[in-house]
């Protein structure tokens, strides 16, 4: 399955300003299934790639 992964740099209490990721689930069957993966990961934090936390976006 593949996986989009966004980028948006962000603010890391402990990095300062980084590069934060995260993945989004591909298309896939069912489709209905797939499309609430993603919209549910759409809703999460990006995390900082250093120590995985959640980073504030700038
Ligand atoms: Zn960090």
């Amino acid at each position: 399955m593949a996986k989009e992964v966004q980028n948006q740099a962000g603010r890391c209490a402990t990095h300062g300003t980084v590069e934060a990721t995260r993945e989004i689930p591909g298309m896939g069957f069912p489709f209905v299934v797939y499309a609430i993966w993603r919209a549910v990961a759409q809703r999460r934090p990006f995390l900082c790639p250093e120590c995985g936390v959640a980073v504030q976006a700038t």
